[in-house]
C-alpha cells in the first residue's frame, strides 16, 4: 500500500471494464493500485474491501492483495468497484458501470470513504450541531441579568436624589416640594417624622441600602440564581402541592443567601409572564431582602384599604380595618417603611418617573408593564 495519501490527481486514466461488452480500460498499474488501496481502506459496510479494526478510517488489512497486471483490471477488483458502485448508488448517485474515470463521482467517493476524516463537512457538521441544540428558554437568572441595567439606573437615580435632599436637608434648604421631598413621605412616610434629626438619620439608612442593592445588581452573579420549582416547593414546604406555583423570584439560603428565580419568572407573553419594568421591580424588591435580613414584606406596593397583608399568615390577603395585623402600603410606619422591600423600587421610579399612581406602580401586580 503506498505511504502517502492519494489525491485525486493521482489518477491518471481508468481503471475497470466499460461498455456492453466489457472492454477493458486503460487500467495502468498506477491507476490500478491507487483504486485497490482506496477499496482496502474501506471498510465492506461501506461497499470497500477493507478488513477491521477501522481506527480512523484506517484499516490493519484489505481483502485485495493481488498485484495489479498492466492493461488488465483482475476480475476481483472489478467486482469490487461494481459492488462498491452499488453500495453508494443511493446516496452519492454512482452509476453501477462497473470502471472508474479521472475527476469522476467514483473516484472522489473513493476518496471521501477511504479518507473519512478528512471529507468532514465542518460547516454542515456545525448547522447540524446547532440545529439539534436543545431548543431550551433563556434560564430565568438570565433574564433577570437583561433587567440589571435598569434596576441599576433606578438605584443610581434614587441614591443622587437623596444625596442631593439631604446636602439640601442639612442645612435647612431643603424644597419641600420637590419629587424626592413627595416620594420620601409617599414611601417612606418621612411626614409622619417630626424630628429632624430623626429624619436625616432615616436618609441615611434608606442612602445606604440603596447603594447595597446597587452593588448587590452590580454583581449579580454572585446573587442570582435559577431554582426548580420542585426545589422551591420544598422551601415553601409546598412539596406534593402540584398545583403550588412559585413565586417569580425569592431570597433564600442554600448554602449562602441566594436570589432564586423561578420558572415563574418569565417574558410577558400573551397571557403570562412580566414586562420588563415589573421584573426589574421584582428584581430590586429581591436585591433589598438580600442585603439584609430585617427588609421583609410588610406590605407590597399594590397593597390598600381594600387588600392588604395578612402578617400572621401571608400567603393570604386581608382586608385592612379592624385587624393590625392587616398591613397595607400607605399604612406603613417609617421603621416599617424603611424595612419594606416594596419601597425600594416603588421610591425609586417615583422619583425616576416623576410621579406615582399606585395602580401604575412596577412590580408582580402590573405584569403587562
Ligand atoms: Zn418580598
Amino acid at each position: 500500500m503506498k505511504g502517502t495519501i492519494y489525491e485525486e490527481d493521482d489518477f491518471k486514466a481508468s481503471v475497470g471494464k466499460y461498455g456492453q461488452d466489457k472492454r477493458q480500460c486503460y487500467n495502468t498499474t498506477s491507476d490500478q493500485q491507487m483504486v485497490q488501496d482506496l477499496l482496502n481502506k474501506i471498510p465492506e459496510t461501506s461497499g470497500g474491501a477493507g478488513v477491521g479494526p477501522f481506527l480512523g478510517g484506517m484499516p490493519s488489512t484489505g481483502k485485495l492483495r493481488s498485484s495489479p497486471q498492466w492493461g488488465i483490471v483482475s476480475e476481483e477488483l472489478y467486482q469490487v468497484i461494481l459492488r462498491f458502485q452499488s453500495k453508494h448508488a443511493q446516496d452519492d448517485g454512482l452509476i453501477v458501470d462497473g470502471h472508474v474515470d479521472p475527476h469522476s463521482p467514483t473516484l472522489r467517493a473513493l476518496l471521501k470513504y477511504a479518507y473519512p476524516l478528512m471529507h468532514i463537512d465542518t460547516d454542515a457538521l456545525a448547522r447540524d450541531i446547532f440545529d439539534n441544540m436543545p431548543k431550551r428558554a433563556i434560564t430565568q437568572s438570565a433574564l433577570a441579568y437583561t433587567n440589571v441595567q435598569l434596576g441599576i439606573s433606578w438605584c443610581q437615580a434614587a441614591i443622587d436624589a437623596l444625596q442631593t435632599y439631604g446636602r439640601a436637608f442639612a442645612t435647612g434648604s431643603e424644597d419641600a416640594d420637590s419629587i424626592v421631598a413627595k416620594a420620601l413621605n409617599v414611601h417612606f412616610h418621612f411626614d409622619q417624622i417630626s424630628d429632624r434629626s430623626k429624619s436625616a438619620k432615616q436618609m441615611d439608612l434608606i442612602l445606604a441600602n440603596f447603594t447595597r442593592i446597587k452593588d448587590t445588581l452590580m454583581k449579580p452573579d454572585f446573587a442570582f440564581e435559577d431554582i426548580a420549582t420542585s426545589e422551591a416547593a420544598a422551601i415553601f414546604g409546598k412539596s406534593g402541592d402540584a398545583s403550588w406555583v412559585p413565586p417569580p423570584a425569592f431570597v433564600a439560603r442554600k448554602n449562602r443567601k441566594w436570589i432564586f428565580f423561578t420558572p415563574s419568572f418569565q417574558e410577558r407573553s400573551a397571557t403570562s409572564g412580566y414586562g420588563p419594568n415589573a421584573r426589574t421591580a421584582m428584581v430590586v424588591h429581591e436585591a433589598a431582602h438580600y442585603i439584609d435580613d430585617s427588609i421583609r414584606d410588610y406590605a407590597y406596593e399594590w397593597t390598600s384599604t381594600s387588600q392588604g397583608i395578612n402578617q400572621a399568615d401571608p400567603t393570604n390577603a386581608c382586608v385592612p380595618g379592624s385587624d393590625p395585623k392587616c398591613l397595607y402600603y400607605a399604612a406603613l410606619t417609617p421603621e416599617q417603611a424603611l424595612n419594606n422591600a416594596s419601597c425600594y423600587p416603588t421610591f425609586a421610579v417615583h422619583v425616576v418617573r416623576k410621579f406615582d399612581s399606585p395602580s401604575t406602580r412596577y412590580g408582580a401586580a402590573n405584569p403587562t408593564l
